[in-house]
């Protein structure tokens, strides 16, 4: 009878019970007091079994805040054309547009009215600007519009490419007239936060609806090497689609101005907290702070929480492993040793107390990104 009773005492798998939804309820916590919050345990889990990290250029891996820095006009005004260009993108809310219209307002320039404006998502604008029919935008604008610019300014365009800029192309009434070179600084901590993920054996992806030159070079000062480029705004969560069909387990971090589907789509959306609302509606993870090393930190605290649960799992079987045949017996016939039913309910409380201790340690746990912070 006492063996009976220590073995259904000792049996009793309440620590295995707690093993999971303790660390999962500490670690999303611990994430929270970091400014990282993580929405659902099934986000946590994701995090840890993560391949590759995808991130959107814009507002992303760069600050999102653009300025015109240069201009080259054929055939006009330097001046005159910016003015038109801006007049025609007030009614953008594209950070390039917002770009053009500042630069065109802090050199005192007297915007118009913009008639029959319509925005191309990835590709530009076009609008009727005191009788002109203006398009402002892209190559893939120009070949839409079959308007052929000159060599001179497609040169002046690649160029700027090459320098990281993104080149935003000039048409009056079907004639390609002006080049703005618009730059965007890439943020702070983005080149350190590829490093770490790559040293995390993460493959890291950009994906833009920017021109190739440009994307490349951002990405070769960040240290990104796969880069997909002229994305449109609706292709980027297939682009992600693609990668998981590859076999990978994606994430992607996003602002969420043009990738919401892509947040979505992904196995991990994370999503920055300065960006939109969309973004933070659907990211799985969303980053208080506007830190990349904030992603970073929340891949590093998954994989610590995942690896908790199993060490908790591990000591919840241990205790029943071990104990389970003493208790029924097992060292009875050779030492004579008997499992008393409340030392077994001491060995079971224990058991919990082990594994509900070691959830907690995760309170203070502070994911190596962002040790020096
Ligand atoms: P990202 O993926 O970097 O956030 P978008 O998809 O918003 O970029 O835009 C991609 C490209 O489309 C831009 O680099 C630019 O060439 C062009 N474009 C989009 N909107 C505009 C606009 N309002 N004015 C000029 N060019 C634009
Ligand atoms: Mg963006």
């Amino acid at each position: 009878m006492t063996a009976l009773i220590s073995v259904l005492v000792v049996a009793c798998p309440c620590a295995l019970g707690l093993a999971t939804p303790t660390a999962i309820t500490v670690g999303i916590g611990r994430g929270a007091e970091l400014g990282i919050l993580i929405k659902s345990g099934e986000a946590l889990e994701a995090s840890e079994k993560l391949d590759a990290v995808a991130f959107d250029k814009t507002g992303t891996l760069t600050v999102g805040r653009p300025e015109v820095t240069d201009m080259a006009a054929f055939g006009m005004g330097e001046a005159e054309a910016l003015r038109l260009a801006a007049s025609a993108q007030i009614p953008s809310e594209h950070p390039l547009a917002e770009a053009l219209v500042r630069k065109a307002r802090q050199m005192g320039l007297d915007l118009a009215q913009a008639e029959g404006f319509e925005a191309r998502p990835g590709k530009g604008v076009l609008a009727v600007v005191e009788g002109h029919r203006v398009v402002a935008g892209n190559r893939m604008l120009f070949a839409d519009e079959g308007i052929a610019a000159s060599p001179e300014m497609l040169e002046k365009a690649s160029f700027y490419e090459s320098q990281g800029r993104t080149a935003v192309l000039l048409a009056l009434d079907g004639r390609g007239c002006a080049a703005f070179s618009i730059s965007d600084q890439v943020k702070s901590m983005a080149q350190e936060a590829v490093l770490q993920l790559q040293r995390m054996n993460l493959s890291v992806v950009m994906i833009t609806g920017d021109n190739a030159r440009s994307a490349e070079a951002i990405a070769g000062l960040l240290g990104i090497k796969r880069v997909l480029s002229e994305v449109l705004p609706e292709d980027k969560s297939g682009e992600i689609k693609r990668m998981q069909e590859g076999g990978s387990s994606v994430a992607f971090v996003g602002d969420g101005i043009n990738d919401a589907p892509a947040l979505a789509q992904a196995d991990v959306g994370i999503a920055i907290g300065s960006g939109t609302d969309v973004a933070i509606e659907t990211g799985d993870i969303v980053l208080m702070k506007d830190d990349l090393l904030d992603a970073v930190a929340a891949i590093q605290l998954s994989r610590k929480v995942i690896s908790r649960i199993k060490q908790n799992i591990f000591w919840a079987f241990a205790y029943n492993a071990l104990l389970v045949p003493v208790a029924a017996g097992a060292l009875y016939p050779a030492f004579g040793i008997t499992f008393r039913p409340e030392l077994a309910g001491l060995a079971m409380a224990a058991s919990s107390v082990t594994v509900v201790s070691l959830s907690l340690l995760l309170k203070k746990y502070v994911p190596p990104a962002i040790k020096d912070r």
